[in-house]
């Protein structure tokens, strides 16, 4: 696609900027990750606006929005290890992989997760798609400085408090009416956790198990 630094940055200056997304390695990333190659050839042309975008098995790629919203939330720094629930194109894992973090990541559905591994690696990102029902996190590489949950949760699952380091952070859209979420931010400290509440939103459910199309 021609210019799509141009509509990466305007995406930026437009969508993130006013709504006020401050951190400097967001929005490096944000208008670095070419997300028009994290879509359906035929919205290639709608990458950049500012909205959600259909993947495949009524599934999305996160409003762009949305995507630097919980990233910004989840106040990592390069080397940290995160584990991300629910990779769908594989964007979000791009953006916390181009900002130098460790990323797992998991997907319940089989062809998004082998799509999303191969672009990550065509497009040089190391991330580690795994197969499975992320509600059970990934033990396998825990603990985890960071967790990002990318589907809507009833609850926040015990797995994933066990996964996370102490002093490490979760954000998850929780749902707190019928269809809708609200972003939480749940730190681990020593004492237990505590739990902080940031935009709504609108995701697609958590579900449990796995799909397989092969
Ligand atoms: N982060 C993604 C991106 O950058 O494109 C968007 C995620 S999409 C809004 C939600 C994804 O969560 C879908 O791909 C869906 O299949 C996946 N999902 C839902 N329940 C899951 C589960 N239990 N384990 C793993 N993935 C799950």
């Amino acid at each position: 696609m021609n210019d799509w630094r141009l509509d990466a940055s305007k995406m930026v200056e437009e969508q993130l900027i006013p709504r006020n997304v401050r951190d400097m390695a967001v929005l490096r990333a944000m208008a670095s990750v070419p997300r028009h190659l994290f879509v359906p050839r035929r919205y290639a042309e709608d990458a950049y606006i500012d909205r959600p975008l259909p993947i495949g098995d009524r599934q999305t790629i996160s409003q762009p929005y949305i995507v630097a919203r919980m990233t910004e939330l989840l106040e990592a720094r390069s080397g940290m290890k995160v584990l991300e629930i629910g990779t769908g194109s594989g964007y979000q894992s791009a953006i916390l992989s181009f900002m130098g973090l460790q990323v797992w990541s998991v997907e319940r559905i089989d062809f998004l997760a082998e799509r999303a591994r191969k672009r990550l690696s065509d497009l040089g990102f190391a991330v580690h798609v795994i197969h499975g029902d992320g509600r059970m996190g990934f033990a396998d590489a825990a603990p985890y400085d960071r967790i990002i949950v990318t589907a809507a949760s009833e609850r926040v699952e015990p797995l994933w408090e066990e996964q996370l380091a102490l002093e490490g952070r979760l954000v998850v859209p929780k749902d707190v009416t019928t269809g809708g979420q609200r972003l939480l931010v749940r730190r681990k400290e020593d004492r237990g956790c505590t739990d902080t509440w940031y935009d709504y939103c609108r995701f697609v459910p958590l579900l449990g198990g796995t799909v397989e199309f092969f």
